[in-house]
């Protein structure tokens, strides 16, 4: 057992931010240092000329306490004066808010992209700004923005399908578009090489993990690293906490059970990836099925109700497998 076990997270949004938050609580406690964070970047668009970055900013908002908690998204006492007037002139989404505050961070990061930052780079600025207390990677510096191919046969940007149509839109597919030509961001398969435990967060299984999943390199990474790899069920008891996901699990065959998602992931034995499997309480009967398909099922709350039992998820992981 390590006391400083080095921690590879992938996380998205709002989901990765709450895991995060325990993830970091968790590995002060045990005095390890700073995980390293690799983040969703499917979820990014162009606005208005603005690069936006969803799952960044959900992070780096929450681990550094400016988030907005009552709302789930965005900064907390944020205004709306500009996306008024973007309104006004017809620039924009009239369904995607563009917060003053967020658009600062938007302004930032697309002003430092032009200056020929890279998305690693700026995230490297944004965190000398608020120590995050992670080393946070996005996925991959190349533009793959998630589409959403309608059974109909139209296409749209993710963020309009999921806030505009709130996923009411039948899916037929998700694609990230250049992701072919991607690599991990710099930094990553060290990480992962290096790691002493990688944690797949309760994030979205297909559109949050799917397309950091889907970087050419990254599931490589994962079957060679020596450590073990260990996952956090996004489903409690056959439901999914928050958002739309079995949406997303429906378009792409998979059930909304945790043994189906964990299924989904699948046995690292078998060519998949994953070594273990935390299970909520309330899934507590499909610990047998988890155990069938070759992954280690861990049976403990997976309620991240604040950062506290979001850190007693991350020990439950962390002493499953020793580390
Ligand atoms: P997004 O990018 O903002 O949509 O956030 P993520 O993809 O990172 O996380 C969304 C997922 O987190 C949803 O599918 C939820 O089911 C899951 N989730 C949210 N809260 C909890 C929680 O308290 N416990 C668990 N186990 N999963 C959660
Ligand atoms: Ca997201």
């Amino acid at each position: 057992m390590s006391s400083s076990p080095r921690v590879v997270v992938l996380a998205g949004g709002v989901g990765g931010a709450k895991f995060t938050l325990g993830v970091r609580a968790a590995l002060a406690r045990r005095g390890a240092p700073e995980a390293t964070v690799v983040v969703n970047t499917g979820d990014d668009l162009w606005l208005s000329g603005v690069r936006l970055q969803p799952d960044v900013d959900s992070i780096v908002y929450a681990l550094a306490g400016q988030n907005d908690t009552q709302r789930g998204w965005g900064r907390a006492g944020d205004t709306e004066r500009v996306n008024h007037e973007l309104q006004a002139w017809g620039a924009g989404w009239p369904w995607f808010t563009l917060g003053d505050l967020d658009l600062g961070t938007h302004l930032a990061r697309t002003g430092w992209l032009r200056d020929g930052l890279t998305p690693t780079q700026v995230i490297g600025r944004m965190s000398r700004r608020w120590p995050l207390g992670v080393h946070l990677l996005p996925m991959t510096d190349t533009e793959a923005d998630t589409i959403v191919v309608l059974c109909d046969g139209r296409r749209m940007h993710f963020q309009e399908w999921w806030t505009r149509h709130r996923a009411a839109l039948q899916p037929a597919a998700f694609e990230n578009p250049g992701i072919g030509d991607a690599a991990p961001a710099p930094g990553v398969a060290e990480a992962i090489a290096g790691a002493d435990v990688v944690l797949l967060g309760p994030s979205n299984p297909v559109v949050s993990l799917g397309p950091i999943l889907a970087v050419p390199g990254m599931r490589a990474a994962l079957a060679s690293t020596s450590a073990p790899v260990v996952g956090v069920a996004p489903i409690i008891g056959g439901r999914v906490v928050r958002g739309m996901a079995d949406v997303c699990l429906a378009a792409i065959g998979v059930e909304t059970s945790a043994s189906a998602v964990a299924a989904h992931y699948g046995a690292r034995a078998d060519g998949g990836l994953l070594d273990a499997w935390l299970l909520a309480e309330e899934d507590g009967a499909l610990a047998p099925e988890v155990a069938g398909r070759g992954i280690r099922p861990i049976v403990t709350p997976l309620w991240m109700t604040d950062a506290a039992a979001s850190a007693d998820i991350v020990d439950a992981a962390l002493d499953a497998v020793g580390v």
